[in-house]
């Protein structure tokens, strides 16, 4: 290990918006702690010894990773209301347990296996509650050389300011437009690049959105929302996209139309759409029939919706109560 390394602080956290690489880097990171050929403080892992085999087969003994078991079995946020209704499958947790935790305080307190760096990463850091926070807060406070912590937040705010206080804060924002661009277009994703502004910039994030098969979804409520027609008849119709295999979260989806509702407000007062600008035409015709007023009340209400979004009673009741209050500036 080099002094660049062992100057690295026992516990990072990577602050930042999703998508913009936070995960990514924590990964190169921990392999190039764990990597066992001899390397300058500025390479990365070599890729190549025992130590980086078994990293990229996910099955190092010396690393960790902490994360829902949500994420783990691939489910992402806003899990389909269709799987609630089925009622009969288990949820996965979005939090992380109590139990990883103490499993990872075993992982801390025996030796590595190879004799060198251990890293656990902690992917969201969000997704403990305080009582879990302060469990990993104990393996924290105790000192050590070669134990490296790597915790990942989007929300870091939200944390508790003694984990904050007890770890190094690396801040990461999104890159710029033109760099993410360049870089979509490099995975064969440069159509997709007019998806950024949705996805506060984050090129992972829309990546990630084309690969899951979301981005599908989306641009089909996009074009309703660019064509509304009457609430029902649209609630029927994300009925259907909502219950599809690999479909669009509920939360997703309200937060889509929220996106829509701030953008309509943007046109109504002749500023630019942030999430949707490229449609700045057919939102400004559409802006023209609405009542600002009215348009700040659906906003609200759309907004307070959101809170159920992620288990509704009733997929399609909920999908009726969104489209009316979405649409009723509109007069639909
Ligand atoms: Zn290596």
């Amino acid at each position: 290990m080099t002094a660049a390394e062992t100057r690295l602080p026992h516990a990072l956290l990577f602050a930042g918006p999703m998508g913009v690489g936070k995960r990514e880097l924590a990964d190169l990171l921990a392999a190039r702690l764990l990597c066992e050929a001899p390397r300058q403080p500025h390479e990365p892992a070599c890729g190549n010894c025992p130590s980086c085999v078994m990293m990229a087969s996910g099955q190092h003994p010396d690393y960790r990773l902490l994360q829902p078991d949500a994420a783990a079995e691939g489910e992402d946020e806003g899990e389909s209301a269709a799987a609630g209704e089925a009622g009969d499958k288990k949820k996965a947790s979005k939090q992380i347990r109590i139990q990883q935790v103490r499993e990872v305080e075993a992982f801390f307190h025996v030796s590595g296996h190879r004799g060198g760096a251990r890293v656990c990463v902690i992917d969201p850091a969000e997704a403990m509650n305080p009582i879990t926070a302060n469990s990993l807060l104990k393996i924290l406070e105790e000192p050590s050389v070669s134990f490296y912590f790597i915790m990942i937040s989007h929300r870091w705010r939200r944390l508790l300011p003694t984990l904050l206080s007890r770890s190094r804060r690396v801040m990461f924002a999104p890159p710029p437009d033109e760099q993410s661009q360049r870089w979509l277009a490099e995975r064969q994703l440069a159509d997709q690049a007019k998806w950024l502004p949705f996805f506060g910039h984050a090129p992972l994030a829309v990546a990630e959105a084309a690969r899951t098969g979301r981005l599908k979804a989306l641009e089909s409520v996009v074009a309703d929302l660019l064509k509304p027609q009457e609430a029902l008849a649209q609630a029927n119709r994300w009925e259907n996209l909502v219950k599809a295999d690999g479909a669009l979260g509920m939360e997703e989806l309200v937060s889509t139309v929220q996106k829509w509702l701030f953008d309509l407000g943007q046109c109504a007062v002749a500023a630019s759409p942030r999430y949707f600008p490229q449609q700045n035409k057919t939102l400004s015709a559409i802006s023209q029939r609405l009542s600002l007023p009215v348009l700040i009340q659906a906003q609200q209400q759309v907004f307070q919706l959101r809170a159920w979004s992620n288990h509704p009673l009733n997929a399609r009741l909920f999908l009726e109560d969104l489209c009316v209050r979405a649409f009723r500036p509109l007069g639909l």
